[in-house]
């Protein structure tokens, strides 16, 4: 029987109008690329919004196109967010961490029509369309090329041989309502690609039915960070999947959003969750190193700051035990591009709360519980489902409303990424233990094979981490005669001095793992090469470690 419930597509630009609606009191404060701290309203985001959408409308912009940013956290990449996907058009957030090639195949591929730019990233589109005027055909015109909009007032604009347009006189004098239009909720709304650490980066098409959906799912499962006047501090990017799916969150939560722009050092975040009395904060480990040193520097952790979100990569436990100790919660997540991106969440549940600190750590370091709206699964290599005991080791598979159905125009990647069940493949591999926890061992392509067993490089790192003299570390499979492969401990010490000895770290190893997993060799560099997206860059560090010969492998 058909039930008799009105249906109304979902849609993005809902999430805006309720914030503006029904949470007056939250702001977005952002510090700009000018050099200033700017505050509005949801209202003024709102009204202001509408006013851009007049205004990309003028420059021809029409439904399915894509938009383009590179810009950084900041009220204007908000507005383009929900004015871009609003009027129906694709908003394609660009990485500028990515290398110019990559840069420039992401724009050809996506077929961006206008590029948003902050200050900051316009000497990046002068070099690219420098180096290949064909490729770009930049343009004031629609219909003779890309047309390029620089995030700021006609006070601010550069001075540059492109044709640019300004941000602040696309809106100015537009009327601050715009007629939205009822989208099916299957409408392209965003598109991000993949780092790329293989080949081509890929395109996760979002929909706003998805956008929508990841929203409410984080908004349920996350409450310590997202509640009505929470003030949360995005550090992981807008330019990266969604900034985690925040700026869609916190609108519906009624949280404010405090937007760091370029400034991501740990004293100027520091700064900023002082002044800002910021309660939240989510980011990759590397961010938090900083934050922890400040810390540490200035004798206490910021004063308001409850909650840590984690992810991105492993957290190590050293560092979440640092902060917990210092009265922040953390709650390790795990997620990827392909899944708008989170799928996990580390909060412990209820019945965990009352066991000891360091078991309590122990499963903190774990990647945490499926968030609602997500299935998983592991399977090994026939394809078998496997037991969730904790002991079983397998691909993790997923599925759900946010789980991409494909790549944007790939149907190669597209056609290797599912099962014959129709499950993403995450390329992780991963154990589920019966309370549901998920603990990722590595991604498959770094599992280190050694002898016919795996060794799991992140529980090598997350040890190394421990040590005081280890500022960061990665360990990489170096090939082996006899063994395959072995582990190579890459670290960068906090003095270069004074570095650490390997035999020191072999004995915190030796507390958690087998004596043949310890990393053969170690190698001190002055610092860890990062992607992209802030993760250390497995892939630079094995071509420098190419050709490199353990002690006893000669
Ligand atoms: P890319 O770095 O290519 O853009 P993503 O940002 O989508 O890709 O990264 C997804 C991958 O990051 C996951 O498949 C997993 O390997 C890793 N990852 C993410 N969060 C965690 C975590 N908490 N612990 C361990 N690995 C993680």
């Amino acid at each position: 029987m058909q039930g008799m419930m009105m249906e109304m597509p979902l849609r993005i630009i809902e999430i805006l109008k309720y914030a503006a609606e029904c949470h007056p009191g939250a702001e977005i404060v952002s510090r700009r690329c000018e050099g200033d701290l700017h505050r509005e309203t949801y209202a003024q985001a709102y009204a202001r919004s509408a006013q851009l959408a007049h205004g990309l409308a003028r420059l021809g912009v029409s439904a399915g196109d894509r938009v383009a940013t590179l810009a950084w956290n900041g009220y204007r990449h908000f507005e383009l967010y929900y004015a871009i996907s609003g009027m129906g058009a694709v908003c394609h957030t660009i990485n500028p961490r990515l290398s110019a090639e990559q840069m420039l195949y992401i724009i050809q591929h996506a077929g961006d029509q206008v590029i948003c730019v902050d200050l900051t990233f316009v000497p990046i589109l002068e070099a690219l369309a420098k180096a290949h005027p064909e490729e770009m055909r930049l343009a004031q015109t629609h219909e003779n090329g890309r047309q390029i909009v620089v995030m700021t007032d006609r006070a601010h604009m550069p001075d540059s041989d492109l044709d640019l347009l300004c941000y602040e006189e696309l809106l100015d004098g537009q009327p601050e309502t715009y007629d939205w239009p009822v989208l099916p909720e299957d409408t392209a709304a965003g598109l991000c690609y993949t780092s790329g650490t293989t080949g081509h980066p890929k395109g996760a098409l979002y929909t706003h039915r998805s956008t929508v959906l990841h929203a409410l799912f984080l908004s349920v499962t996350v409450p310590r960070s997202l509640h009505e006047g929470a003030r949360i501090l995005p550090v992981v990017p807008m330019f990266h999947v969604n900034s985690w799916g925040l700026p869609y969150a916190a609108p519906i939560v009624g949280a404010s959003l405090i937007m760091p722009g370029g400034a991501l050092d740990g004293a100027s975040i520091f700064d900023l969750m002082e002044s800002e009395q910021v309660t939240a904060s989510w980011g990759v480990p590397t961010v938090w190193l900083g934050l922890g040193a400040e810390a540490e520097k200035r004798g206490a952790v910021p004063s308001a700051l409850d909650q840590l979100v984690i992810g991105g990569s492993a957290a190590p436990r050293s560092m979440i035990e640092f902060f917990e100790t210092r009265g922040v919660d953390v709650c390790h997540a795990w997620g990827m591009t392909e899944m708008s991106p989170v799928g996990t969440h580390g909060q412990l549940s209820h019945h965990m709360k009352d066991k000891p600190f360091e078991e309590q750590m122990v499963i903190k370091s774990r990647q945490g519980r499926r968030v609602f709206g997500v299935e998983m699964k592991i399977s090994d290599e026939d394809g078998k489902t496997l037991p969730q005991d904790g002991e079983a080791v397998g691909e993790l598979y997923v599925r759900g409303n946010s789980v991409i159905a494909g790549y944007f125009n790939n149907e190669e990647a597209s056609q290797e990424a599912f099962d014959d069940a129709g499950w993403f493949g995450t390329g992780d591999v991963a154990s589920i233990d019966p309370d549901g926890f998920l603990y990722v061992q590595d991604r498959a392509k770094d599992l280190i094979k050694s002898g016919g067993e795996w060794i799991s490089s992140i529980d090598l790192e997350n040890i190394a981490m421990a040590h005081p003299k280890v500022a960061s570390c990665a360990v990489i499979a170096i090939p082996h005669p006899k063994w395959d492969e072995r582990p190579l401990l890459v670290v960068a010490p906090v003095s270069p001095e004074d570095p650490p000895k390997l035999e020191d770290i072999h004995e915190m190893m030796l507390e958690h793992v087998a004596k043949w997993q310890l990393p053969d060799a170690m190698e001190c560099v002055e610092a860890l090469p990062l992607t992209a997206t802030g993760k250390v860059s497995k892939l630079t560090l094995r071509k420098r470690f190419d050709g490199y010969v353990l002690p006893d492998a000669g």
